[in-house]
């Protein structure tokens, strides 16, 4: 076997500089929005510092992949969940494992994690133990427990006016 088959290729989420994961050989992306989500000074620093070192390097996903990532949150319901970064970071996600490279995403967002155990990609979290099963978001009225489409935009429900929750429903 070739000795770049064996190569992980890590993608970084933000919680993964903000976690102080630890970056391994010269395989780590991330996509440019995450240096505006990394902050704080700490978190900063091993950001730049990668950058410098040749260690990280920041790459687009194509179009192609985030069309295909939005077929796949239509369907899981998480599309409310994911910010435009999120499914950036996805995207390349799709990206790396369709041109069949060896990925990790490193993440600590329960919603990304969720959808890269539905497309199957692995990923380990930072801080957070990762996520047993896989799990659809159900906008549900906390009185009468009435459950609404995702695209039902008022807070309060229509019949008992209690609020509108986000209700995790695990599926298997
Ligand atoms: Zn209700």
């Amino acid at each position: 076997m070739d000795k770049m088959d064996k190569n992980i290729y890590y993608i970084l989420d933000a919680s993964a500089f903000i976690g102080g994961f630890e970056l391994k050989d010269s395989l780590n992306f991330t996509i440019s929005e995450i240096s505006e989500e990394v902050k704080d000074l700490k978190s900063k620093m091993i950001f730049d510092q990668a950058i410098e070192d040749n260690i990280l390097f920041i790459v687009e996903p194509d179009d192609l992949s985030i069309n295909e990532l939005n077929n796949v949150i239509s369907y899981s319901g998480d599309t409310l969940r994911l910010s435009n970064v999120d499914k950036k970071l996805l995207a390349l996600a799709i990206d790396f494992s369709n041109q069949g490279k060896k990925i990790k995403v490193v993440t600590d967002d329960y919603s990304i994690q969720n959808v890269l155990k539905i497309i199957n990609i692995p990923y380990r979290s930072v801080l957070t133990e990762g996520i047993k099963g896989i799990y659809n978001w159900k906008k549900t009225c906390q009185g009468c427990r009435k459950e609404y489409p995702d695209n039902y935009d008022d807070e309060v429900c229509e019949i008992c006016g209690s609020k509108i929750f986000k209700r995790r429903i695990k599926l298997d």
